[in-house]
């Protein structure tokens, strides 16, 4: 008999049709499926016709059903892990279970498969070579915008996820943390029937989510411009010296010389659209 394997399944982000056969074989063959909500995973197997047992694992109890999963598994049953959507461990549950089985010599393989994160920069058009995945921003305000003023200066491009209830006010804080003009990418519904891409730069996303309550209801994924060696260096560093000088000087004055001392666009500081 093989050894027992933990086998880590990747499952639709919206579209049934994106769950691989690889999977469904997996799904129906271990002896029981680990998954964050039963009865929504309870759906998506009775679709393919698959009556696995299922057992919930999710962030309140998994470590204390890391212990009797590893436990199974070293006993020779095989074990899968989903999560309701996408890659498990993906901001989802499921790392402290694959630590246990890994610690305890138990194999661990991945079926991979849909994830929002990399579904969102395939279709972004923006540099994908190095990227960071940022997940979801802190829900309290002052915690989301500390974190994204220590974002502001990264190169690499960022990945959030969001949800409906806060893609507004997310919008808001990273024009004010990044300025209006930064790129970005607003991904919406991603494989499902109400699938958006909105493409521009961070004001122009923000205003249309604004003017149209549909483009503000269901799951995003927001794929944000790193800052870019030349200009967006000077902008950030013009913000900076603008902000301080306009602290003793009127806005317009204040511009003109955080322009000319960093080199970046007047019009980018005065009105510029950082809040200040
Ligand atoms: N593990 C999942 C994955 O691999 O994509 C992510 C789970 S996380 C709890 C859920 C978040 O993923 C949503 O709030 C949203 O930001 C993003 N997401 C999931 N499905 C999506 C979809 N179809 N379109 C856009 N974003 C999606």
């Amino acid at each position: 008999m093989p050894a027992a394997t933990l086998h880590v399944v990747a499952t639709p982000i919206g579209n049934l049709g994106d769950l691989s056969p690889r999977a469904q074989q997996v799904l129906r063959e271990v002896a029981a499926i680990c998954a964050e909500d039963t009865r929504r995973s309870a759906q998506l197997l009775g679709h393919f016709g698959i009556g696995t047992p299922l057992l919930a694992l999710h962030e309140h109890n998994e470590q204390q059903m890391a212990e009797r999963l590893v436990a199974r598994l070293l006993a020779g049953e095989s074990l899968a892990l989903v999560s309701d959507a996408g890659t498990p461990l993906v901001s989802d549950p499921g790392y402290r279970l694959v630590r246990a089985a890994r610690q305890a010599g138990v194999r661990v393989s991945p079926v991979p498969g849909p994830s929002a994160l990399i579904a969102a920069l395939s279709v972004a058009g923006l540099p994908s070579d190095r990227f960071a995945f940022e997940g979801f921003l802190p829900a309290k305000a002052s915690a989301r915008r500390e974190r994204l003023g220590a974002l502001a200066g990264e190169p690499r491009t960022l990945v959030f996820y969001e949800s409906a209830h806060r893609i507004d006010e997310s919008l808001a804080d990273l024009r004010a943390a990044f300025g209006d003009e930064r790129p970005a990418v607003l991904a919406r519904e991603l494989t499902k029937l109400f699938e958006t891409v909105l493409d521009g730069d961070l004001a122009s996303l923000h205003e249309r989510v604004l003017a149209d309550e549909n483009q503000r209801k269901g799951e995003f994924v927001l794929v944000v411009q790193g800052v870019g060696e030349d200009t967006d260096a000077k902008l950030a560093e013009g913000r900076r010296v603008h902000a301080i000088l306009a602290k003793q000087l009127p806005p317009s004055a204040a511009a003109r010389l955080a322009a000319e001392i960093t080199g970046a666009p007047r019009k980018a500081l005065y009105g510029g659209g950082s809040g200040e």
